[in-house]
């Protein structure tokens, strides 16, 4: 487990290769995605490790359906009455603990091979059901710490949505790639022609950090370095 803070008003909370993130926002604090089923008292130790009271917790925000960002939503949810956001698209399938649409697809690779048979395919496809309380649509702004601006991004899954904080500069990028070892594309994918697209058009915003579901997060230049690493593949 560790903590790092990402700017003044960021953490992000890394476990079992899954990253987690914190925001103070006006109204307590906004956790974005939740890791593998049974890990929220992990998750709420790193919270705690980041000077942060779990009870605070109002909003709980998931970026996509897939098990390992929605596997303890609903025990988070049940511990702290939080209020629970995700785009509409993906809404149904978090609201009947369905981790991943028929027709996902592995991309192609060794080491792809590999995380799917160890963490995804382990993982199962079902968790704990979360009803979304405000399903969210591309271009909306959340009016929390200083406003949250939903990107609507799919092609890892047709609801995939990024936030961008523009007051601090930095996209919150979820599963629309993954910066484990360098940029690449994530393990599986819905449509990856589309997850493509949606990276290029993501990259045209303004941001100079960015910060992954999976991996380090970028520090500079980061729509930068995400077009020059997507542009040619
Ligand atoms: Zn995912
Ligand atoms: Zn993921």
């Amino acid at each position: 487990m560790a903590v790092v803070q990402l700017t003044p008003r960021v953490w992000q909370l890394k476990l079992n290769l899954v990253n987690c993130y914190l925001l103070e926002t006006e109204d307590g604090l906004l956790l974005i995605d939740t890791g593998y089923p049974n890990s929220a008292d992990k998750r709420f130790a790193a919270v705690r490790e980041s000077g942060h009271d779990p009870a605070l917790i109002r909003h709980l925000l998931l970026t996509h359906c897939h098990i390992d960002h929605g596997g303890s939503a609903a025990e988070v949810q049940r511990r702290t009455g939080a209020r629970t956001y995700a785009h509409a698209l993906d809404a149904p399938l978090i609201g009947q603990g369905i981790a991943e649409r028929p027709g996902t697809t592995r991309t192609p690779g060794l080491v792809n091979r590999l995380v799917y048979l160890f963490f995804i395919k382990y993982a199962g496809t079902t968790y704990d059901p979360l009803p979304v309380d405000e399903p969210l649509a591309h271009g909306q702004v959340l009016p929390l710490a200083g406003g949250l601006e939903v990107i609507h991004s799919p092609g890892h899954s047709a609801g995939h949505l990024c936030l961008l904080l523009r007051s601090e500069g930095l996209l919150i990028a979820g599963d629309i790639c993954s910066h484990v070892m360098g940029l690449k594309y994530s393990t599986i994918n819905e449509d990856r022609t589309l997850a493509r697209q949606s990276i290029l058009r993501v990259a045209e915003y303004p941001f100079e950090r960015a910060a992954f579901g999976h991996g380090d997060a970028l520090t500079e230049r980061a729509n930068q370095q995400l077009k020059e690493a997507f542009a040619a593949s």
